[in-house]
């Protein structure tokens, strides 16, 4: 049962339907404010299209969909981010051509631009390797550097709830454990987090509470460090 939260984020049954492909189907959960959730599966369990369905970017089905007090199934896509949700997407998406400042601009895009320079150096505080590319084309960094990037323009947009889609994908260790330690920081401060990751290791380091997909269902869910102690998960997972 998913306790409704009026603040945070809640999905109440959702599917998501490719053509003849069931890519999710029935899956409920929520996210309190200050609470950060995982959601792990392996290739193709389902994890990236229900948060392209939460961001209303493909169509789905839903019982109830909320953010914020709002239905996400009643806001037009581009209002998503307004209501206080930012994502960052599988595989970066930064815009190559242009700077590290003007790819952070762009964060705030869709949202006020207040204070907009004490908001870029709120990023940079958080990633010091940022502020020393600040008029670097983006297309020129690292992979790591460039996933900093992702992380800095969605906070840009100072959401409410920071929604991360493989953050880990394609990083050396030592480059996981920098976007995890930053991670961590940013839940210590407050923001809650629904991660999406194959990372489950990772995930269960830096979130209150998973659920398990499998063919598009929720085939486990409770606290994360339950379920990183549990033998299935184990083997599975965590190839233990
Ligand atoms: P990955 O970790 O590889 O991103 P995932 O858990 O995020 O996997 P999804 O990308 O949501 O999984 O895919 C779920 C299912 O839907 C898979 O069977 C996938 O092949 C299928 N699928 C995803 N996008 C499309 C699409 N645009 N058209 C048809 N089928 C799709």
């Amino acid at each position: 049962m998913i306790a409704p939260t009026v603040g945070g984020l809640t999905v109440q049954n959702l599917s998501v339907r490719y053509g003849r492909v069931q890519a999710v189907s029935g899956v409920s959960f929520s996210v309190a404010d200050g609470e950060s959730l995982g959601i792990i599966g392996a290739n193709g369990a389902g994890k990236s299209s229900t948060l392209k369905a939460i961001f209303r970017l493909i169509d789905s089905t839903a019982e109830s969909m909320r953010f914020a007090g709002s239905s996400l199934q009643a806001t037009p896509p581009h209002r998503v981010v307004s209501l206080g949700m930012a994502y960052v997407p599988e595989g970066r998406r930064i815009f190559v051509g242009l700077s590290v400042r003007k790819n952070l601009m762009m964060g705030a895009y869709r949202s006020s631009w207040r204070h907009l320079g004490d908001r870029i150096e709120r990023v940079y505080e958080l990633f010091p390797a940022l502020k020393k590319l600040d008029g670097v084309l983006a297309g020129a960094l690292s992979g790591g550097q460039q996933q900093m990037l992702a992380i800095g323009r969605a906070l840009l947009s100072e959401p409410k709830l920071l929604v991360l889609d493989e953050p880990s994908m394609g990083l050396a260790p030592v480059l996981i454990d920098d976007i995890a330690a930053t991670l961590r920081r940013l839940r210590d401060q407050g923001v809650s987090m629904l991660l999406v990751e194959q990372n489950a290791k990772l995930t269960f380091g830096l979130t209150d509470r998973c659920i398990v997909l499998e063919n598009g269902r929720v085939v486990k869910e409770g606290p994360s460090a339950i379920l990183r102690a549990d033998p299935a998960v184990r083997q599975i997972y965590l190839g233990l």
